[in-house]
């Protein structure tokens, strides 16, 4: 029997997941009729990105499961018309991407890219950085991607501890865990790095206090959430010189308002949320195989827990 699956990301992607999907399917074994207008009632699984048009999951009455491209969820998992299970996205291209983006940033900071390459004055000032072996980085988040980008730091060279809500052991990384521990992982960082989720727990996270706990001159790299901080407080702290510089990808609103403070702030560079992408072929084999495990009566891959909300 054919499988309906709805593909309900934003229609400008249908070209580059069309085939790559159509492949995986084939490649599993599984008859999938994809299409992006099936009828909702005849709908087994829908293939989802929160930059599609799908709101209401209430007409999807048979549907078994939605899989999500994307890695966060914090615009879905509240939906109250969303009773079927639903996966996040983890996929190698995502950790791939966001690995190279957290290094580049990493090292532009680490090297004093700024003073050595673009702030170019004619003044021969030579300032030697620390190897890497001496530049201590925090990773908060230590899921797929925070995993990811502490193994390609620790990988060059960093010293790197990642904290997260659960207790890990990850070779070559020091991990820590829970709130009572969360000061033991801001106050060694000279750059800290921001790969939580975006929950009623992790909404600025980064306050006042917090950033008060980390040493003078820190440098802050946030491709996680907007809200994980404080916006004013992280502003605050720039001014005073308690934070060096933030390198932020993603906002409390996006785009980022051509108003913002964080625009023109010497101290901010903004990138605009492209940190890391899912990327089609691999992320194909992983809804193929989501679809096959269903299918098979088997636990889902990457089941968002709808009360921790990631
Ligand atoms: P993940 O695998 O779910 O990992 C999340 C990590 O955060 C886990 O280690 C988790 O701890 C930890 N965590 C969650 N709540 C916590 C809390 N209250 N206290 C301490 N630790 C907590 O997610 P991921 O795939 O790594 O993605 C992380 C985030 O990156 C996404 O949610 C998304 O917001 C962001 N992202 C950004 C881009 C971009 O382009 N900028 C692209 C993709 C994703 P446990 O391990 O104990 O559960």
């Amino acid at each position: 029997m054919s499988l309906n699956v709805l593909f309900a990301a934003h229609l400008d992607r249908w070209p580059d997941y069309q085939k790559p999907l159509e492949d995986a399917f084939a490649n599993a074994g599984l008859d999938v009729t994809l299409a992006r207008d099936h009828a909702p009632e005849t709908v087994d699984y829908i293939i989802y990105a929160p930059n599609g048009d799908l709101r209401d999951f209430t007409p999807f009455t048979k549907t078994k499961a939605v899989l999500s491209l994307w890695a966060g969820v914090e615009s879905i998992v509240g939906n109250p018309t969303l009773t079927q299970p639903l996966t996040r996205m983890v996929d190698t291209g995502l950790e791939r991407g966001m690995g190279e983006w957290v290094a580049g940033h990493v090292l532009r900071h680490h090297l004093g890219t700024d003073t050595h390459v673009l702030g170019q004055t004619g003044e021969w000032r030579p300032r030697v950085p620390p190897l890497a072996a001496d530049r201590p980085v925090t990773i908060l988040g230590l899921g797929a991607l925070g995993q990811a980008c502490g193994l390609a730091l620790a990988h060059l060279g960093f010293p790197v501890t990642g904290w997260a809500r659960s207790p890990k052991q990850v070779d070559g990384l020091k991990c820590i865990s829970g709130m009572e521990n969360l000061s033991l992982a801001l106050n060694s960082a000279e750059i800290l790095v921001l790969l939580l989720p975006f929950t009623a727990e992790t909404e600025n996270l980064l306050n006042q206090a917090r950033i008060a706990e980390l040493p003078k001159g820190v440098v802050i790299i946030n491709p996680g959430r907007g809200p994980l901080i404080d916006d004013e407080a992280l502003l605050a702290a720039l001014d005073s010189g308690h934070i060096s510089h933030a390198t932020l990808d993603v906002f409390r609103v996006e785009p980022l308002p051509p108003d913002h403070p964080f625009w023109v702030h010497p101290k901010v560079t903004v990138t605009p949320h492209i940190a890391a992408e899912t990327r089609p072929k691999s992320a194909a084999k992983i809804i193929a195989e989501n679809i096959k495990r269903s299918e098979a009566g088997e636990p889902l891959l990457y089941l968002v827990d709808r009360s921790l909300g990631y």
